[in-house]
């Protein structure tokens, strides 16, 4: 099996030596930039299958090198893992709803980092197979049937509302990942239906409450937004 190719871009030579480093211990292929303009020349001759980018860079920072990375044919598709500082919330959200897939607040361990990088990988290569989206989402006591608007929490039929069964599918469709309130209106809403950030939160509220000892599945990531909880082990 070819090696998993991946490029760090991050200004800080410690993080960057150090998260080299557990990467090729790991097997993967490394490639390093120090600024975001390498980042960009080496994301087109590299072609990774990951990019880890820090949001704050010298010169073009971090989110707009996630922009040009998503307008880029050679990177659209290539999944990116934002490294943030904390109290960075507000570029969190803007990063994920540029195109960024994932972030990771510093400091964070090397486990912390192999596992985020592995799961990303992993759901990058299932998301490829499209099909899987009409089939029913099993996660302990809770079954949720995209195709039929219908969810059951330990066999029984749950009543969601159109909006509620809208949102949980969503989250459900990509377990571990983060959804910003504003990803969530976007997907969620129809044309003359207006769904506001506010009524995102309460929407959640109502949905965790009818979902019952299935509701903390709908978890909370404070200051950024929602996501449906991973499998433990290999789901
Ligand atoms: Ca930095």
């Amino acid at each position: 099996m070819s090696k998993e190719r991946i490029l760090i871009i991050e200004d800080e030579e410690d993080i960057l030596a150090l998260v080299h480093f557990n990467l090729v211990q790991n097997g993967f292929q490394v490639e390093c930039a120090s600024s975001g303009e390498q980042g960009l020349r080496k994301a087109r001759d590299f072609r990774p299958d990951l990019i880890l980018l820090d949001l704050m860079l010298p010169g073009v920072d971090g989110l707009e090198i996630c922009r040009r990375l998503r307008e880029l044919p050679d990177t659209r598709a290539c999944p990116i893992i934002m490294l943030t500082a904390k109290g960075e919330e507000t570029d969190i959200v803007r990063g994920l709803e540029t195109g960024a897939d994932d972030y990771l607040a510093k400091p964070f361990s090397n486990q912390v980092l192999l596992a985020r990088v592995r799961a990303v990988l992993r759901r990058q290569n299932r998301n490829d197979s499209d099909k899987e989206k009409l089939l029913p989402i099993e996660h302990g006591d809770l079954s949720i049937h995209p195709g039929r608007n219908r969810v059951t929490v330990a066999g029984q039929p749950i009543e969601l509302t159109y909006t509620e069964f809208k949102i949980l599918a969503l989250l459900a469709s990509r377990p571990g990942w983060v959804f910003t309130r504003g990803q969530i209106v976007d997907s969620v809403h129809g044309d003359d239906y207006a769904v506001t950030d506010r009524a995102v939160d309460v929407q959640i509220v109502g949905l965790r409450k009818k979902l019952g000892p299935c509701g903390p599945l709908v978890e909370t990531v404070r200051g950024v937004g929602y996501r449906f909880q991973e499998q433990n082990g290999d789901g």
